[in-house]
């Protein structure tokens, strides 16, 4: 039998927007397939095994959170997470985990060292934040095949993908990274990151299952019947004028 062993970091911390919203999608996801599913929660001191997790979840969070825990992660799980990272393991950060990826996250005065796991950069300005529904194109298998990914956005950070770095995606509608670039995420292999909350997951559940089959190595997984699914990714969809 299957079984999907996720890991959520810091999720007392970095919960900001409908995080557990997403680990629940993935654990129901799995139950109605059949697949056993554990959750567990690696916060402060934490050091976490590469080897022990097949996904590893860093959801969003205010500026402070983020500043809690930027200097925890670095130094108690950051090579855990570049070996799992480079074993194929699946690593998804949104928003505020997401920027805490790459190299730094600077703020007014001071900077948030990042996991350095992606090339980019993230500085927060004091202009307006960037909110608002927003849907991108990714082709998450490179073979041509387009899909819509749906959600909300709502960050001051600013993220400038470096020479190394790919974007998940491009924007059709809202801002992306920094508002001008016309891209959406970053994505080296299976670590990804968003700026896509609100929540992700219910609301793009053929990406939901992406991740799932992704983390348990490219399986094959049985169709559900996803017309609640499709319905809240339709509505989505409008709602970011698609
Ligand atoms: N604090 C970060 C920013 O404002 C991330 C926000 C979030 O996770 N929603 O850019």
């Amino acid at each position: 039998m299957p079984h999907l062993r996720v890991c959520a970091l810091y999720p007392d911390v970095m919960n900001i927007y409908a995080d557990r919203g997403n680990l629940l999608v993935l654990r129901q996801r799995c139950a109605w397939r059949g697949i056993d599913f554990t959750l567990s929660g690696a916060g402060f001191g934490e050091a976490i095994d590469p080897d022990a997790h097949d996904l590893f979840y860093i959801g969003g969070g205010q500026d402070r959170d983020q500043e809690l825990c930027a200097a925890d992660m670095l130094e108690t799980k950051r090579d855990a997470l570049a070996i799992a990272a480079d074993a194929g393991k699946v690593l998804l950060g949104v928003c505020g985990g997401y920027q805490l990826l790459g190299h730094a996250y600077a703020l007014a005065d001071r900077e948030l060292p990042g996991l350095g796991l992606v090339d980019l950069r993230t500085h927060r300005v004091e202009g307006p934040r960037l909110i608002g529904n927003v849907a991108i194109e990714v082709d998450l298998d490179g073979d041509g095949t387009k899909r819509v990914l749906a959600g909300f956005e709502n960050h001051a950070g600013r993220t400038a993908l470096g020479p190394a770095a790919q974007p998940l995606g491009r924007v059709l509608h809202g801002h992306g990274n920094d508002g001008a670039s016309g891209f959406e995420g970053v994505r080296r292999d299976n670590v990804i990151g968003t700026y896509l909350h609100g929540p992700l997951l219910p609301k793009n559940a053929w990406f939901a299952d992406w991740l799932i089959a992704a983390a348990l190595g490219g399986v094959e997984l049985n169709e559900l019947d996803d017309a609640f699914e499709d319905a809240a990714h339709a509505s989505a969809r409008r709602a970011a004028g698609m």
